[in-house]
């Protein structure tokens, strides 16, 4: 059996890291049991749904280094879901519902004062034939629902009924059918929500493994009912738990927060996003992964934590920057190469700035420095600028080595008194222009002997 997993969202917006988190726990899985990894797009709801939304997510997904082994369109699948209700209907188990959402809403009232619990009483199930060709003269149309299977004989008297699975993620898990509503699973409108479309497309697309936000550990339960009574025994679920804000707000699609695609925009890598989406919340320790590989190594679905994960979008600065520090120059090239940071020199020069970056196009702050004239003249106290004159002057002749800014500094030791802070910050300021960056003996060489001449006060 091959392992058969599927990232599943609506196209009503951008992902966002909770996105990433639920969409890298199944293509981790999916790498780790050499699996498919299925892209299923839930656009039923099309007033909500937009194809540019799609390709957003596919492109955002690519991005991370995610790719799909196939990908779906719900809203191109009706029939199938026809299909699976034909079959509900046939078995007795879908049943016509006439009540408003406002009938809804006030019965709901009625139970809570009664102290019973505010789910659906079933009262559709008991309408006469007259009464259904009254609401049918009225123009109403049904909606349909699904008649759990929490009853001996008789469904207006629910019984306890436990569903349980055990989660890759929480463990024994157990839902009771009888504290839930039959979930209406067709609109009046004969369109289709969630609950169906989901669990038909799992069965067909032979789907081994559902793993997605615990947010929908009751909706297992009921989905569970379902594929039974669609003659397929259930796949294995694992729900993790989900991402909030530090001050403990949920991520939502339609707001932009936090979003994978503004999170590129201001020079995020894709492996910081990635490292935080998998490994907070769970038991190991987040650390910048390099590479999706290696985070599949750490990743076990079963140390995440029931409780939600408050994350600090801040955290992600502190992964970009480790992640730089040690980015090999073979995957930097290409976008140092965009930014026009080219030739035999730009090697050495990726090696000698990475260490100081907070985003990979810093780096073009530093290729000026090193090849254009200072943006700003530093200024110097007369003392500074006289020590700055007579180290200058002692500059070593070309060719220069590897060792230069050693040669040059021990000379300067020699021939006055300053040492230390004393002797670097000038020289640091006046190569520069700033007061802190990448090692000077690094810099020396990548500015040259003319260049460096040019910056003497
Ligand atoms: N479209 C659903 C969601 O985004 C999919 C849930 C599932 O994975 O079954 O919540």
């Amino acid at each position: 059996m091959t392992v058969t997993v599927r990232f599943a969202p609506s196209p009503t917006g951008r992902i966002h890291i909770g996105n990433a988190r639920t969409a890298l726990f199944n293509w981790l899985f999916a790498q780790k049991h050499k699996g498919r990894f299925i892209q299923r797009f839930d656009d039923t709801d099309v007033a909500r749904s937009t194809q540019d939304n799609a390709d957003s997510i596919l492109y955002d997904l690519h991005w991370l280094g995610i790719f799909q082994d196939a990908t779906e369109y719900q809203s191109k699948r009706i029939e199938h879901y026809d299909a699976a209700v034909e079959r509900l209907k046939a078995a007795g188990l879908l049943y016509a519902c006439y009540e408003t959402p406002e009938e809804l809403d006030l019965r709901r009232k009625v139970r809570r004062t009664r102290g019973l619990p505010p789910v659906y009483g079933r009262e559709a199930l008991a309408l006469t034939s007259e009464q259904v060709a009254e609401f049918q003269a009225d123009g109403r149309r049904p909606h349909w629902r699904f008649l759990l299977p929490n009853f001996i004989s008789n469904p207006l008297e629910p019984q306890r009924t436990e569903i349980h699975w055990n989660d890759l993620v929480r463990g024994e898990e157990t839902v009771d059918l009888a504290s839930l509503s039959d979930p209406v699973l067709v609109r009046e409108d004969g369109s289709y929500l969630y609950t169906l479309p989901s669990v038909a497309d799992d069965i067909e697309m032979g789907v081994t493994h559902i793993i997605r936000g615990d947010d929908h550990v009751t909706n297992t339960g009921v989905q569970i009912a379902l594929f039974k009574a669609l003659g397929a025994e259930a796949p294995i679920f694992g729900h993790h738990n989900l991402l909030t804000t530090a001050s403990g707000e949920g991520l939502s699609k339609r707001s932009g927060a936090l979003s994978i695609g503004s999170l590129r925009e201001s020079g995020i890598e894709p492996m910081a996003i990635a490292s935080l989406a998998v490994l907070i919340g769970t038991s190991e320790n987040v650390a910048a992964m390099p590479s999706l590989a290696a985070l599949a190594d750490r990743f076990d679905p079963a140390s995440t934590s029931k409780s939600a994960a408050k994350f600090d979008a801040d955290e992600l600065v502190v992964l970009n920057r480790a992640l730089l520090h040690h980015m090999p120059f073979s995957d930097a090239r290409d976008r140092l190469a965009i930014l026009g940071v080219t030739g035999e020199r730009a090697e050495p020069f990726w090696n000698a700035v990475r260490g100081n970056l907070d985003r990979l196009s810093d780096a073009l702050v530093w290729w000026r420095i090193v090849n254009e004239d200072l943006e700003k003249k530093p200024k110097f106290s007369k003392e500074d600028r006289d020590f700055l004159r007579g180290a200058f002057d002692l500059l070593p002749e070309d060719p220069w080595g590897e060792h230069v800014w050693k040669t040059w500094t021990a000379a300067i030791r020699k021939a006055g008194d300053r040492k230390g802070k004393a002797l670097f910050m000038p020289l640091r300021l006046a190569l520069t222009g700033l007061e802190s960056g990448p090692e000077l003996a690094d810099l020396l060489p990548l500015l040259g002997r003319e260049r460096t001449l040019a910056r003497r006060p």
